[in-house]
């Protein structure tokens, strides 16, 4: 039993009350075995996660080790494929460390003054170059308002967002990336006319590893966290994602800062 399960069973018999107690109690208990079984499934998926490239890495280097000669052009194939399968692992690494400092209770936000239009001009010229022509980009830039916010953070959230458009817009559709007010706050928002997600998949696209289409995530070089750490980028700055979509058509994802993380630009 893990230690958690263990706490459970000890406080259970500790407690001889009243049926209100109990009830407090039970709750309680299912609090912890919930975030037991969130923490297990974590596990599970990491583990799989990294199962399938290091089967695929190790599976050549064991067909290398058979040969006695090989040629250049199946080395340079297969150290392609095995160097891809390495990427991944990488950035699934990379994304893991992201989160767990994220959720570390003793990293505070380190907030400064940031440039959000700079920011989405940045990413911007990001979304080009990885889309490579394949679509159609524009961006709107009209608030000339900045954030109160950590500037690593909100690049890494934002860039989030816009490789997703890339990713799962097919070739010839338009993304737009707009920093504009809306209803008191104001958004970072990245639209596009790219596959959409019905209606049901989407309070759940913020959770870790959950993806609408696996195998299609995949292959777009996705590790199924992005959206987890733009959700709590996104909540340590009080800030709220708005998702709205449509099959067939498209999907809108807004970053919404409340107006007291909303500042003006520093006088030129
Ligand atoms: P992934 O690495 O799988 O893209 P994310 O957390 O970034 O992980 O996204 C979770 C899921 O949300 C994706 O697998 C995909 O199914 C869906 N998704 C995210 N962005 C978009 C988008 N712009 N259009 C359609 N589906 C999207």
């Amino acid at each position: 039993k893990s230690p958690a399960s263990r706490d459970v069973t000890l406080s259970v018999q500790l407690v001889p009350f009243g049926d209100k107690r109990k009830m407090l109690i039970s709750r309680d208990i299912t609090q912890i075995e919930l975030v037991d079984a969130m923490r297990r499934d974590f596990v599970a998926n990491v583990s799989h996660e990294l199962r399938t490239p290091l089967t695929v890495v190790g599976g050549f280097l064991e067909t290398f080790a058979d040969m006695e000669h090989i040629n250049p052009v199946d080395f340079r194939r297969y150290s392609d494929l095995m160097q891809q399968q390495t990427e991944r692992m990488r950035m699934l690494v990379e994304d893991l460390l992201t989160l767990s400092r994220l959720e570390s209770p003793q990293n505070r936000l380190q907030e400064s003054a940031t440039d959000v239009p700079a920011l989405a001009r940045l990413l911007f010229q990001d979304a080009q170059s990885l889309s490579g022509e394949r679509h159609r980009i524009e961006l709107f830039i009209d608030s000339d308002r900045w954030v109160k916010g950590n500037p690593d953070e909100l690049r890494s959230a934002f860039g989030n967002l816009v490789s997703n458009a890339v990713r799962y817009t097919p070739k010839g559709g338009n993304i737009s990336l707009r920093w504009a007010a809306r209803a008191g706050e104001v958004c970072f928002s990245v639209s596009d006319t790219g596959e959409g997600i019905e209606p049901h998949h989407i309070p759940r696209l913020t959770e870790r590893f959950y993806r609408v289409d696996r195998g299609r995530s995949r292959e777009t070089g996705g590790t199924g966290l992005g959206l987890a750490i733009v959700k709590h980028v996104l909540t340590r700055h009080q800030a709220r994602l708005l998702i709205e979509s449509q099959v067939g058509k498209g999907s809108c994802f807004a970053a919404c800062f409340p107006a007291s993380r909303v500042i003006a630009p520093p006088a030129a």
